[in-house]
């Protein structure tokens, strides 16, 4: 394990983090040093490979199973974790889904699903662990969220309203607990190269291209060297924000 080892001691809960984005916030949580529990809805076999890659940078990381749009699962393994470990000091919410379809053809179980796990999934997570942060006087919750939750996107009305939903949880949260050491905050990506953006047909590719000022998607690299700087000790004075990491994409 090379590099400062900021995290040391620490205890991160990534959820969604057998892949994508979350795959690569594990990896970068553990170089600096954390203790990771990677959560996902997947089998043991596909969180494995993350496990070994972690394993392998020298870090320590371990399953946790469970489906963060149940409250009581979410709960449960939570809890197992800060009484065997003795509490959790980074949580990213960064567990997500899309159901897309023009508004006229939404159906309304598309929006309970994409709102579970992205907007009541972090609520669950996010409440296992407060009370136990609080107790440390050290938190840091960053919750993913999207460019899509503050510019809206034709399709993803569901979506975009459970990334909004995100901004204003994480913002009422980190003032009710700033006085106790935690900070709470978003970072939203805009178009990154993921499972979740290669379904995209070339030509809406193109588009989105050619609206970002960089000239390029991002990377899961980009999200995850956010997280990390935002799970820091140097970054303590900075919650109730919205970090976006879009390439210049939107800029406010
Ligand atoms: P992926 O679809 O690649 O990964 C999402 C992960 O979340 C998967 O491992 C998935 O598991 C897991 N997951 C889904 N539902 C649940 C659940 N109920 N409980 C626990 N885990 C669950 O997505 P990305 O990596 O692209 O996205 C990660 C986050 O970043 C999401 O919140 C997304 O909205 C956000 N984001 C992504 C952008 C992009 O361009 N990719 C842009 C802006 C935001 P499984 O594979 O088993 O379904």
């Amino acid at each position: 394990m090379s590099g400062e080892q900021k995290l040391k001691g620490k205890i991160a809960v990534v959820t969604g983090g057998s892949r994508g984005i979350g795959r690569v916030i594990c990896l970068k949580l553990a170089r600096l040093g954390a203790n990771i529990f990677v959560n996902d809805v997947c089998d043991q076999a596909i969180v494995q490979g993350i496990l070994d890659e972690i394993a392998g940078a020298g870090g320590t990381g371990s399953f946790l199973p469970f489906d963060v749009a149940d409250t009581e699962a979410s709960s449960k393994a939570l809890k197992s974790v800060i009484k065997d470990h003795g509490g959790v000091h980074i949580l990213v919410n960064n567990a997500g889904i899309t159901r897309d379809s023009l508004l006229a053809r939404m159906k309304a179980k598309d929006w309970d699903l994409v709102m579970s796990v992205n907007l009541k999934g972090a609520f669950n997570c996010t409440q296992a662990v407060i009370m136990a942060m609080i107790k440390q006087r050290w938190g840091r919750i960053i919750s993913i969220g999207s460019v899509v939750g503050s510019m809206g996107n034709p399709g993803q009305a569901n979506y975009a309203a459970s990334k909004a939903g995100l901004e204003g949880f994480t913002k009422s949260v980190a003032r009710e607990v700033a006085s106790r050491g935690i900070t709470a905050n978003v970072v939203a990506p805009g178009f990154i190269e993921t499972g979740m953006t290669a379904e995209l047909p070339e030509k809406v590719k193109d588009r989105l291209l050619s609206q970002i000022p960089a000239g390029r998607m991002g990377s899961p690299e980009d999200v995850a060297e956010a997280v990390g700087f935002l799970a820091s000790e140097e970054a303590s004075y900075i919650t109730g924000q919205v970090l976006h990491v879009n390439g210049g994409l939107i800029c406010d």
